[in-house]
């Protein structure tokens, strides 16, 4: 079976043989042209990448469920989680803000990580194969809007300038964020797009 791929650097379109393809699968196919990298297979195995988007759901949870900071105001201390900042910022009149804010940090990461997990795992014990192909599409139509490395860069600023005029406790959610960006780079080096389509088409796992 033979496969076509363009090559990001020289715009080349190419057709790779089943034996290229292979290789592909083993190590790094290269340019024709300008040799650049086409293919590198980060994994031979589902069985990694399944591994850390399952462990990025409980992480998740956490980072949702718990308060992001607490804070020392006046003797009162006041605290609060991520959905509790979006309920007070739709009660304070900022609607599309915190409409923008729901989608980027709580429904598109959310989705994002039930759909890769969900994939990976109808890969992992070969199920429900027909599913695969729009669920990593959903996946990767997620992905896009999900904006958690733009939550905790915020989150820190804010932090800096708060902890300026108040007693600033991070908050266990803090932690969960950082360790969950950590853990959402670490799933995205061992899964590249042409890893998880040759997963699905049957090859190792
Ligand atoms: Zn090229």
């Amino acid at each position: 079976m033979s496969r076509l791929i363009t090559c990001l650097h020289c715009d080349l379109l190419q057709r790779l043989s089943g034996a290229e393809a292979e290789a592909g699968a083993a190590g790094v196919v290269h340019c024709s042209r300008c040799g650049a990298e086409l293919l590198h297979a980060h994994t031979g195995s589902a069985d990694l990448p399944l591994a850390l988007a399952l462990a990025c759901i409980p992480t998740f949870l956490i980072a949702v469920g718990f308060p992001l900071v607490s804070m020392n105001v006046q003797g009162a201390t006041v605290a609060t989680t991520l959905p509790g900042a979006i309920v007070a910022l739709f009660r304070h009149g900022m609607a599309f803000l915190a409409f923008v804010v729901f989608v980027t940090t709580l429904l598109a990461p959310a989705a994002q990580l039930l759909f890769l997990a969900g994939s990976l795992l109808l890969i992992r014990f070969r199920r429900g194969a027909p599913h695969i192909p729009l669920m990593f599409r959903f996946w990767a139509a997620f992905h896009e809007w999900g904006m958690l490395d733009v939550l905790m860069l915020g989150m820190l600023v804010a932090l800096g300038k708060l902890a300026a005029i108040a007693a600033v406790v991070p908050g266990p959610a803090l932690w969960a964020y950082a360790g969950l960006l950590v853990l959402m780079a670490a799933q995205r080096t061992t899964l590249s797009t042409h890893d998880f389509w040759r997963l699905s088409e049957g090859g190792r796992t």
